[in-house]
């Protein structure tokens, strides 16, 4: 039924067959029968053991991209974080979620709206407006000034954290490569399952 062949498949191909044009293909009769469906690859990666590539697999590419998914796959990066924060004596202002969980948090969030979204605001969702909780009223997004899409620079990740843009370079900077790096290899190695999977379909 797939035409991707054998067990070594390359997992850039498999990212190539899951644009979102393909994905809407497959939504509709007819469409191309070698097409993968979000659906078949959130099938697929329930084989996948570790919890943090699991949540990121079925986020990006199976559908599962709602904003309790979101928030999971969040909750996932910020315990990994929470890991390198200890070991390695991260100096985190203490809050009521513990050890600066909320800077966490927003730097887990920062990563997951780049990497799923490389061009929407996040703050907006690409509305280019926001809702001020005070007056109740719409009112122009900070973080894009109202165009709803983002080019993400040092100075805008700074502004994203909440943070100084000299901090983002001498201290998050490296922390967001490495973070990169971890998603990375943990995306290859899920899509890697998924392909193998998919390649050689039950029936
Ligand atoms: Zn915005």
């Amino acid at each position: 039924m797939y035409s991707l062949a054998g067990p070594m498949v390359d997992a850039r191909r498999l990212l190539a067959k899951m644009s979102p044009g393909t994905q809407q293909l497959t939504r509709s009769t007819g469409g191309d029968p070698n097409a993968l469906s979000q659906s078949d690859v959130s099938l697929a990666a329930g084989r996948i053991k570790e919890p943090l590539t699991y949540r990121w697999i079925v986020y990006r590419y199976g559908g599962h991209d709602r904003d309790s998914d979101r928030q999971r796959l969040e909750t996932s990066i910020v315990c990994e974080l929470s890991r390198w924060a200890v070991q390695e004596h991260w100096r985190m202002r203490k809050n009521r979620g513990g050890l600066g969980k909320g800077r966490l948090q927003r730097f887990a969030a920062l990563w997951i709206a780049e990497a799923a979204h490389p061009h929407r605001c996040p703050s907006c969702k690409g509305s280019g407006q926001q809702l001020d909780t005070d007056t109740h009223r719409h009112v122009c997004c900070q973080q894009c000034g109202g165009n709803g899409t983002i080019r993400w620079s040092n100075m805008q990740r700074a502004r994203w954290m909440g943070i100084r843009h000299s901090a983002w370079q001498k201290t998050w900077q490296r922390r967001y490569e490495r973070l990169m790096q971890l998603m990375n290899a943990k995306e290859a190695h899920g899509l890697r399952i998924v392909a193998i999977l998919l390649s050689d379909p039950l029936d």
